[in-house]
C-alpha cells in the first residue's frame, strides 16, 4: 500500500469531487478528499482519508496538500444559474481566496501536478447571444466577457494556477454542464437537469412543470462519468493549456424536458417563468482540440445520461 500515488481532491463533498474520489481510488491511487462539508451521497469514509477543512484559509490549504504529489482542486461555492446570479460577492470572494490559496500552498509543499477545473462560463457573451450557437473554441475565451461573476473568478483562476506553472504542472479543463446521480437536486443549488429531473418526478401524468425562461435556451450537457475520464486522461497528458470537456450536442431545455418526461412516461405540460435567471442564450462544446490532444471525446448519449439520472432522483425523492 505505501507506494500507492497520494493525491488530494479538493470538493470532495460535491458532486465531481465524490466521484472523482471513487474513480481514483479505483485506478490504484491513495485519495485524500478535503471540503467544507462530507458527502451527502455517499460513504465519508470513501476516501482513504477525509479532511473537513475551510479551504479559503491557507493554513488549512497547507494541511490539505502535506504528503501529496497531485491534486484536483475542484473546490468552489457554486450552483445552477439561480445561486451564482445572486450571491456574486460570495462567488468572487471565497473562491478567489480558495484557489490562490490552494495554488500558494501546492507550491509550499511541493506538489508536482495540480488540475483545476474551469468552466464553459468564462466564454465571453457576445459569443453566445443564440439558440443556435457556434460552438466555442478554446480561443475564444479572448476577448474575455464572461457572462457572470463565476466566470470571471474561473478566468482569473485559470491564469492565477498558470501562474505557478514554474513550480509544478498546472492542467486545466473547462467542463460544460456536468450532471449524473448522486448530485444536488433541491435547494437552490442544484443545476437544470437535475431540477427537471426532480420536477419531472414528483409531477403527476397531465401537470404543469415550470420552467425558467422561455425554455429555447441552449446547452450541451455531459455526463459525469465522460467528465471523470476526460479530466484523468487531462490529467496525464501533455497539455498546459484550458481544455473543453463537454458534450457538443446542443438541446434546448424543452427538448431536454420531453427527454425526461419520456424517460419517466409521463405526459407534461410546460409553464415558462420568463422572470427567472436563463444565463446566456445558447451554449455549446466544440471537441477538435479535446479529440486531438486527449484521443477522445464524451461517449455518454444525454437520454442514457439523463435516465441514470432520472432513476437516481425518483429514487431519492419517493424516500
Ligand atoms: P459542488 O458544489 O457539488 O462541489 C463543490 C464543493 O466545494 C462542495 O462540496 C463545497 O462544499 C466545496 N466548497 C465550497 N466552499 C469551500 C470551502 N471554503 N472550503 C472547502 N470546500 C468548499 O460542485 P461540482 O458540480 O462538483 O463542481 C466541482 C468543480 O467543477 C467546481 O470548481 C465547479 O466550479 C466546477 N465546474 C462544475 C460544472 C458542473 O456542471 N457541475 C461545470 C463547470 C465547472
Amino acid at each position: 500500500m505505501k507506494d500507492r500515488k497520494r493525491v488530494l481532491v479538493t470538493g470532495a463533498g460535491g458532486f465531481i469531487g465524490h466521484h472523482l474520489v471513487r474513480f481514483l481510488r479505483q485506478k490504484g491511487y491513495w485519495v485524500r478528499g478535503a471540503d467544507i462539508k462530507y458527502p451527502e451521497f455517499s460513504p465519508k469514509d470513501e476516501a482513504d482519508e477525509f479532511m473537513l477543512l475551510d479551504l479559503r484559509y491557507l493554513d488549512n490549504c497547507l494541511k490539505a496538500t502535506e504528503g501529496v504529489e497531485e491534486v484536483y482542486a475542484l473546490a468552489a461555492n457554486m450552483g445552477g444559474i439561480g445561486f451564482i446570479t445572486f450571491h456574486t460577492s460570495d462567488v468572487l470572494y471565497d473562491n478567489v481566496c480558495i484557489n490562490a490559496n490552494t495554488a500558494e500552498a501546492a507550491k509550499k509543499n511541493g506538489v508536482k501536478r495540480l488540475f483545476y477545473s474551469s468552466s464553459a462560463c468564462v466564454y465571453p457573451t457576445y459569443k453566445q447571444r443564440e439558440a443556435n450557437v457556434s460552438a466555442l473554441k478554446e480561443q475564444d475565451a479572448y476577448p474575455a466577457d464572461p457572462d457572470n461573476e463565476y466566470g470571471w473568478e474561473k478566468l482569473f483562476s485559470e491564469r492565477l494556477y498558470k501562474s505557478y506553472g514554474d513550480f509544478y504542472e498546472v492542467r486545466i479543463a473547462r467542463y460544460h454542464n456536468i450532471f449524473g446521480p448522486e448530485g444536488t437536486y433541491e435547494g437552490g443549488r442544484e443545476k437544470a437537469p437535475a431540477a427537471i429531473c426532480r420536477k419531472v418526478a414528483l409531477a403527476k401524468d397531465g401537470d404543469y412543470i415550470e420552467i425558467w425562461g422561455d425554455g429555447l435556451q441552449t446547452r450541451s450537457f455531459c455526463h459525469i462519468d465522460d467528465c471523470l475520464e476526460g479530466t484523468f486522461r487531462l490529467m496525464n497528458s501533455d497539455f498546459k493549456e484550458p481544455l473543453n470537456i463537454g458534450s457538443d450536442r446542443l438541446v434546448s431545455i424543452n427538448e431536454m424536458v420531453d427527454i425526461v418526461a419520456k424517460i419517466a412516461g409521463k405526459s407534461l405540460q410546460k409553464k415558462h417563468l420568463l422572470d427567472k435567471p436563463q444565463g446566456v442564450r445558447g451554449r455549446n462544446s466544440d471537441n477538435t482540440l479535446c479529440k486531438k490532444i486527449l484521443n477522445w471525446e464524451p461517449k455518454i448519449s444525454l437520454e442514457e445520461g439523463l435516465e441514470k439520472t432520472y432513476k437516481w432522483i425518483l429514487s431519492q425523492v419517493k424516500k
